[in-house]
C-alpha cells in the first residue's frame, strides 16, 4: 500500500532529524500503514504527531486532518513546512480563491496533509470535493473532544462517525491525550470504527513533580517560588480573564518578565503574547485555559495553578506543557475549598445536561487537591495506570502525612448532623460542635442537642479542616441542592455502628504555604 520501500524510521530521520522511535510509535505507524483503524492515547509532549504524519508521508494519497482549533492547525501546518513536509489547512478564515488553489493542490497529489475544522470537513461540499481526490487516511485529532464523556466535549465531533459510513475503506487514526475509561470506549464507538488498534502509552509523566499548596497569599507564594528559579519559563493558569491581567501586572510590579493571555484579547495581540513567549522574551504567561493547546515550547520550566481545575483530565493536560524536554520541571496547584465551591455554584446555576458527572469530576479533582498519598499514583489512576510504589515525587511522598485515629471526632461530627436533622452547612455545624451560642445556634435550638459543644476543645479552623477530610473520603456528604447542608456520606453508617476506624491528618501537619515556612527556618 505504500509507495516506497523505505522505512518508517528513514522517514523520521529524514524529516524530523531524530534517530529513533518513542515507545509505541512504530507500532503505531506500521498499524495505520496496515490499514486498520487505530486509537492513541499518549500524554501531551508524547508525541502524537509523527503517528499520522509519517503514515501520511508514506501512504500514496492525502491524509485529512480533523482539529478543533484554527489556531492549532496553523501552528501545525507551520511546523510541517519548516520540515519540508506539503502541508496546508482548510478553514473559513481564507478567501475563495485560496480554498480554490488549495483544493487544486490536493487533486494534482501536491499536499500529504491537508487540516480541517469538522465543520468545514462535514458539510456537502467539502465531501464532494474529497469524492474528486484520493484520501488515503483521516486523523482525528484531540479525539476526546467527540466524547459528552470528556472534558472538552464538542456537539461539531459527533458528527464525524458519518465519515466512516461515506469512507468505509478509508482507516481511521483517532489520537487524544486525555481519556478515562468511558471517554477512551467512546471514542472508538462514535467513530464507527471497525476493531480498532488502541495503543495506550504510559501517561507518566516522571519528571514533572506534583505539588499542592493552601490557596492563601498566593502571590507572595508565586513569588517566593519564582525567585527560587530565575530566568524560567512557566505558566500561571488563572480562572478569569480579570484575574490573569492582574496577577501579570503584580508579577511585573515585582520586577518579573510576565504577560497575560486569554480569549477575550484581539487575536493579533493573543499571537504576539504567544510568539514573545515561544522566544523567551516574555518568561511567564498568565493566562486562562485558552492558553497552550498546541504549544510546543519545549522548555517551560513550571506550571502553577492559581486556580484549581474543574477535572483531573484538564489538570493533566495543563501540567503536561511543563518539561517536554523530559528535564525536571515543577508544578504547584493553589487548593482552596472556595475554589470548588464557585464552581459548583457556577455548574449548578448553568444546570448542564451533565452536571452531576461535571460535579463527579470536580469532586475527583479535589480529592486529588486533598490527598494524604502519593498524588503520582491517584493521577494515573484516573488513567487506569497502575503506578506499583509512590513516585518520590510529589509533596505527599517528599513529606508523608502524619495521621492519627479521628474515628471519634468523625462520629462526634456525624452525630451532631444527624441529631440536627441534616439540614445545617458546615460554618454551623462547627459552632454546635464547639458550643458556640451564635444567633443561628440559638434559634434553631441546637443548643438542645445532645452533642452541643462536645467539640468545644477543638479551634474552628481545625474542625473545619477535619471536616473536609471526612468529606473527601465520604464520610460526610454536602448536599449541593439543599443550601449546602452537610449529610450523613456513603461511609457514615460503617463509622457510627460498624466499627469503621477512620485516619485524619492534623491541619498543623498539612503543607504550609511556601512563605511561612520559608519563615520558621
Ligand atoms: P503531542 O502532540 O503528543 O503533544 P508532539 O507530537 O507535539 O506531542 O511531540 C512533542 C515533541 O516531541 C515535539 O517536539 C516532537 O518533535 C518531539 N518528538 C516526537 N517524536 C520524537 C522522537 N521519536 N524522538 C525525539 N523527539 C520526538
Ligand atoms: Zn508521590
Amino acid at each position: 500500500m505504500t509507495v516506497t520501500d523505505q522505512s518508517p524510521a528513514d522517514f523520521l530521520k529524514r524529516y524530523y532529524g531524530y534517530d529513533r522511535f518513542r515507545p509505541m510509535q512504530e507500532a503505531i505507524i506500521r498499524s495505520v500503514l496496515g490499514g486498520r483503524d487505530t486509537v492513541v492515547l499518549m500524554p501531551t509532549g508524547g508525541g502524537k504527531s509523527v503517528c499520522f504524519q509519517i503514515p501520511a508521508l508514506m501512504l500514496p494519497g492525502l491524509t485529512v486532518v480533523v482539529s478543533p482549533l484554527i489556531a492549532l492547525m496553523k501552528d501545525q501546518v507551520g511546523a510541517l513546512h519548516m520540515n519540508g513536509i506539503p502541508a496546508a489547512f482548510y478553514n473559513s478564515t481564507q478567501t475563495a480563491r485560496e480554498q480554490r488553489d488549495i483544493e487544486a493542490d490536493c487533486v494534482r497529489g501536491k499536499l500529504k496533509l491537508l487540516y480541517v475544522s469538522p465543520e468545514k470537513l462535514l458539510s456537502e461540499s467539502f465531501f464532494a470535493f474529497l469524492d474528486r481526490i484520493s484520501v488515503s487516511l483521516f486523523a482525528i485529532d484531540e479525539a476526546h473532544c467527540i466524547s459528552s464523556w470528556g472534558h472538552d466535549f464538542r456537539p461539531e465531533y459527533t458528527q464525524l462517525g458519518i465519515l466512516k459510513q461515506r469512507y468505509p475503506n478509508i482507516p481511521t487514526i483517532a489520537l487524544t491525550a486525555t481519556a478515562d475509561k468511558l471517554t477512551r470506549q467512546d471514542i472508538a464507538q462514535r467513530l464507527g470504527m471497525n476493531d480498532p488498534a488502541i495503543f495506550t502509552a504510559s501517561f507518566n509523566r516522571a519528571n514533572l513533580s506534583l505539588q499542592v499548596l493552601p490557596g492563601q497569599n498566593r502571590i507572595g507564594q508565586i513569588v517566593r517560588l519564582l525567585q527560587r528559579k530565575p530566568d524560567t519559563s512557566g505558566i500561571i493558569y488563572c480562572l478569569s480573564r480579570k484575574s490573569c491581567e492582574s496577577i501579570a501586572g503584580k508579577l511585573q510590579e515585582k520586577g518579573f518578565s510576565a504577560a497575560f493571555y486569554h480569549a477575550g484579547m484581539p487575536s493579533d495581540e493573543r499571537s504576539r503574547t504567544q510568539e514573545a513567549f515561544l522566544r523567551d522574551d516574555v518568561r511567564i504567561i498568565c493566562a486562562t485555559i485558552a492558553f497552550g493547546m498546541g504549544i510546543d515550547k519545549s522548555n517551560v520550566r513550571w506550571v502553577i495553578h492559581y486556580n484549581m481545575p474543574k477535572n483531573i483530565e484538564g489538570f493533566y493536560q495543563e501540567i503536561g506543557r511543563a518539561g517536554r524536554d523530559g528535564a525536571a520541571a515543577q508544578t504547584v496547584l493553589f487548593y482552596s475549598f472556595a475554589d470548588v465551591v464557585t464552581y459548583k455554584d457556577m455548574l449548578t446555576e448553568n444546570n448542564p445536561p451533565n452536571l452531576g458527572l461535571q460535579l463527579a469530576k470536580l469532586e475527583r479533582m479535589q480529592q486529588y487537591a486533598d490527598a494524604h498519598t502519593c498524588r503520582r499514583q491517584i493521577l494515573l489512576s484516573y488513567f487506569s495506570e497502575d503506578l506499583p510504589e509512590p513516585c518520590g515525587n510529589c509533596d505527599v511522598c517528599r513529606d508523608p502525612r502524619v495521621t492519627f485515629d479521628g474515628t471519634v471526632l468523625a462520629q462526634k461530627a456525624l452525630s451532631a448532623i444527624v441529631r440536627s436533622g441534616e439540614r445545617v452547612p458546615m460554618n454551623l455545624l462547627i459552632d454546635i460542635l464547639r458550643g458556640s451560642r451564635s444567633q443561628a445556634v440559638m434559634q434553631g435550638g441546637y443548643d438542645q442537642i445532645k452533642t452541643y459543644g462536645a467539640g468545644r476543645d477543638l479551634r474552628f479552623e481545625e474542625w473545619r479542616s477535619y471536616l473536609h477530610q471526612l468529606i473527601n473520603i465520604g464520610v460526610i456528604e454536602i448536599a449541593y441542592d439543599q443550601h449546602y447542608a452537610l449529610h450523613r456520606g456513603i461511609l457514615a453508617d460503617q463509622v457510627l455502628f460498624g466499627g469503621r476506624k477512620i485516619e485524619l491528618v492534623r491541619p498543623d501537619d498539612a503543607p504550609k504555604p511556601v512563605v511561612e515556612k520559608a519563615k520558621a527556618k
